[in-house]
């Protein structure tokens, strides 16, 4: 195997024709500025080339959309090795995935329980257990001397007819003696049972009373028995002296003693509530009462579905309930956290046989569990399902599977894994970083986090600018050659040459507060929070802490209710207060700002309506009658029409995400051929949506209201990206910036709140410093900003930290610390407090 990945002739998006050699087996981490080619560099060229050669070696049918998969625009690569990225977004939505299925956890469990897992009666919970005939044996013959047994196989139970067949078969077979409906007859001179009732029938196979050296021929007659019984033996016991017999059940195989009721042989698909052998009727194995065909849509207003009453959101079938470990059945083990759970495998006692049966399915569910604990969402159950992770939970989960999965000689592709990770936890995961390299394989990770940086055996620094003015690798080696170089942005930061600073003066807010009272969402204790109002306050604290359940599903919830419009329901709480200081709140996620190729920039901001306007009013465009509508390529008239518009055409892959690949019509361009023949200045509508922002400034800065809309898309550190650049190519933090930037160039009353999550994702420490300068903005035009960040530079800039803990899921959800960030850092048990310290120690 070679030592390196070589890359010659990149071009892919803005990389600038670029010639990268990448160690294998190495951790690597490629860095730069937002917008300068690092995605492009890792997941369009290597990881696209890399999935590439994947599909060449599956079958015929997979090879068949190789030509459809778009090849990356690069000369060569060589070096290269399988291809896995382990990606935050794109969760499996369907209420059916769970972390549990996710991690193929739950599949190691359903193995687990079918193997040494101990049955009980739904109907009395006594343990059912399956006999061997020594064990019938030994519990027939402590019965006096003398009693007598009759021993029976059931042949039909409650069986409607004459049941002539049976009675036939069980002649030629050469017994002797049947009982029907509870008596006894000799076969061949039984009175007909009725065609139109039901029976029952058993086959007398034996009677005899219990005496020394019988022991035999009752072991030959259970055996008999039990194999024309299907497994179950009836035995009549009829003590000396007694008026009445008892009837015994025994089987070889599963069946309640006490009740007669059989247990179906525990099967892994017992356990599955995806398959309707082990789905709880009731709810089909969703736990919930939801419509499965809106579930579908992974509309997250559905997970809140009323829970199933037949299963208790259990989503199994009763039987599959009552198979026990150590009094846990597997729901419970699923429904408890990762942490405890692990506790539970590890010290779960379990007699000298199952342990061996179990030993090796153990090993793989405890060695799992552990990397999920490793990665810091020990808080998790496995029973949560999928949607309602947080894209970097996703990420770490997967993470951990890749790790238990053992694979070596792979190349493993990652985007910016500390996201979501307070700096406490952040070592532990890049501990597991090196752990997967350390395996065999070589890990590729675009992060902008310093500690990242620093723990890597090489850096790549992309750069210099974003977009056009990036695409370059500006300086690469170790982390100390990076800090060395003097034209290297990320060097100048790690190296202290560069710092984001520490505001001049903090706010102190209006005076006036918003309150919340008794918020109990999730992991919540009961909580009180009161945030100044007029300044930026972040929400910290280690993951599953309940930041989001605070910020986003309670306070963001229930203003959205108040100020009108929102139905979905707030999270639990008390009281809110001081609400009406507020006239508008705006959540600005990451989340795509459309899921189709027909949103960008430009439409978003609502910058394009003005530039059709300029098109319309071209002498031109005049003459030939062509109103606004005309340059839109969402209507008919001036749009292409074999891609409607959309510049790309979308393809299924059926094991793969969908791809779109360019219009063969338009090539991309998205209108007709008389549409582009407008020119303003030389340049078509098609070839404006083209233009970056800050080139549009350029061209376009002279109208008054483009110059502001691109102004704000410039200050948010857009100015790189394209305007026409479709929405289903931006990343999660160019969405976000893109929703800021309408928000800004809104006119502000300066009563509103802004929420944001994790905004620092995907930035550089140079792009920090811009968003900061846009949230002050909004901060000194007198409105509220509330921040969920995790990152060091942005928590010492804000006004007022909310510190949540101190750790995560049942052991979080209170306020650790509220205050200044000098305030919080003198807080011992805050762990923020503690990491925000060294960063405050100058002033
Ligand atoms: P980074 O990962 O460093 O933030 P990217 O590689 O995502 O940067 O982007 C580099 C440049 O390529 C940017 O100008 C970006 O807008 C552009 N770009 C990214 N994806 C696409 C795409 N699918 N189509 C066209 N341009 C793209
Ligand atoms: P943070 O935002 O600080 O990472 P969260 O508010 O997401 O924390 O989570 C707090 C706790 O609530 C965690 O134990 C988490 O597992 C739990 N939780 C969050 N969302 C859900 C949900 N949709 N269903 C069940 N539990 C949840
Ligand atoms: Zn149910
Ligand atoms: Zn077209």
């Amino acid at each position: 195997m070679p030592d390196k990945i070589v890359i010659r002739g990149a071009r892919q998006h803005n990389l600038k024709n670029i010639d990268v050699e990448i160690p294998r087996d190495r951790l690597v981490v490629l860095t730069g500025v937002s917008g300068s080619g690092k995605s492009s560099l890792a997941f369009n060229t290597i990881y696209a080339e890399g999935q590439r050669r994947y599909v060449e070696s599956l079958s015929a049918y997979a090879r068949q959309f190789l030509e459809q998969m778009e090849r990356p625009d690069v000369d060569a690569i060589e070096g290269l090795s399988p291809a896995i990225a382990i990606e935050q977004g794109g969760a499996n939505r369907s209420p059916r995935s769970t972390v549990g299925t996710l991690t193929e956890i739950y599949d190691y469990l359903r193995l687990l329980f079918a193997r040494v897992g101990k049955p009980h009666c739904p109907e009395c919970g006594g343990e059912i257990a399956a006999q061997a005939i020594e064990e019938i044996v030994d519990r027939l013959r402590a019965f006096p001397a003398g009693t007598r047994l009759t021993i029976l196989a059931p042949v039909a139970v409650n069986k409607k007819g004459d049941l002539r067949e049976e009675l036939d078969a069980l002649a030629t077979a050469g017994f002797a003696r049947v009982r029907i409906d509870g008596e006894i007859h000799v076969l061949g001179e039984e009175t007909a049972p009725k065609k139109s009732a039901v029976h029952g029938v058993e086959l007398v196979v034996d009677r005899l009373a219990l005496r020394e050296g019988i022991e035999k021929r009752l072991a030959d007659s259970l055996e008999i028995a039990s194999r024309a019984g299907r497994e179950i033996v009836q035995v009549e016991v009829l003590p000396p002296g007694a008026e009445k017999g008892e009837e015994l059940v025994f089987s070889r195989k599963s069946l309640c003693v006490r009740c007669g009721v059989s247990f179906p042989e525990p099967t892994p698909r017992l356990f599955s509530f995806n398959s309707p052998e082990g789905a709880c009727p009731d709810c089909g194995g969703l736990g919930r009462r939801l419509d499965e065909s809106k579930a579908a849509d992974g509309d997250a207003d559905e997970m809140d579905a009323p829970v199933c009453p037949a299963c208790n959101g259990a989503r199994l079938k009763k039987e599959a309930l009552h198979v026990l470990i150590a009094g846990k059945n597997i729901a419970d083990v699923a429904a408890a956290p990762i942490g405890a759970a692990l506790d539970f495998f590890t010290a779960v006692e379990l007699s000298p046989r199952d342990r061996q049966i179990a030993e090796r399915i153990l090993t793989e569910i405890t060695g799992r569990l552990g990397f999920l604990a490793e990665v810091g969402v020990d808080y998790l159950s496995l029973g949560r399902p999928s949607a309602t992770l947080s894209g970097g939970e996703i990420q770490r989960v997967r993470l951990a599977t890749e790790i238990g999965s053992g694979l070596t000689g792979i190349l493993y592709v990652l985007d910016e894994p500390s996201i979501g990770l307070h700096p406490r936890d952040n070592r532990r995961l890049l501990a597991l970083l090196r752990r997967l390299k350390d395996l065999g394989n070589s890990v590729l990770v675009v992060e902008h986090d310093r500690e990242a940086i620093l723990t890597a055996d090489h850096v790549i620094d992309m750069g210099p600018g974003a977009g056009v003015a990036g695409g370059a690798v500006v300086a690469q080696g170790t982390p100390r050659e990076i800090m060395e170089s003097e034209g290297s942005l990320t060097g100048g930061y790690l190296s202290g040459r560069l710092e984001i600073p520490l505001p001049e003066r903090r706010r102190r807010g209006s005076g006036k507060t918003l309150a919340l009272r008794g918020a109990r969402e999730h992991n919540l204790k009961g909580i009180d929070v009161e945030l100044p109002l007029g300044a930026m306050t972040c929400v910290t604290g280690v993951s599953g802490s309940g930041k989001s359940s605070l910020v986003i599903d309670t306070l963001y919830k229930a203003l959205a209710a108040r100020l009108g419009g929102a139905k979905a329901r707030p999270g639990a709480h008390d009281k809110i207060a001081g609400w009406d200081n507020f006239d508008n709140v705006v959540s600005i996620d990451q989340s795509p700002i459309g899921r189709t190729p027909r949103s960008n920039p430009a439409t978003y901001t609502e910058l394009f309506p003005h530039v059709r306007e300029l098109f319309a009013q071209l002498p031109e465009a005049r003459m030939r009658g062509f109103g606004a509508g005309r340059f839109s390529f969402n209507a008919r008239g001036g749009r292409c029409e074999a891609c409607q518009g959309e510049g790309v055409v979308r393809i299924e892959m059926h094991f793969l995400p969908d791809a779109f690949v360019p219009c063969a019509v338009c090539r991309g361009r998205r209108y007709n051929r008389e549409t582009l023949e407008i020119l303003y200045k030389g340049r078509s509508i098609a070839d404006v949506l083209d233009l970056t922002v800050n080139e549009a400034l350029e061209f376009l800065g002279n109208f008054p209201a483009l110059r502001r809309k691109l102004e704000t898309l410039r200050d948010v550190g857009m100015g790189y990206v394209r305007l026409g650049q479709p929405a289903t190519t931006l990343s999660g933090g160019e969405a976000q910036r893109v929703k800021l930037a309408r928000e800004l160039s809104k006119r502000s009353t300066g009563r509103t709140l802004y929420i944001l999550d994790e905004p620092t994702t995907g930035l550089h420490f140079d792009d920090i410093k811009k968003l900061l300068d846009v949230l002050n903005r909004l901060a000194d035009a007198g409105n509220t900003v509330l921040v969920i960040e995790h990152n060091l530079d942005m928590i010492k800039a804000a006004d007022f930290v909310l510190d949540l803990g101190p750790e995560g899921g049942s052991a979080g959800g209170e306020v650790v610390a509220f205050g200044t960030p000098e305030e919080v850092a003198l807080v011992e048990k805050s762990y923020t407090g503690r990491y925000l310290r060294p960063l405050l120690a100058g002033k």
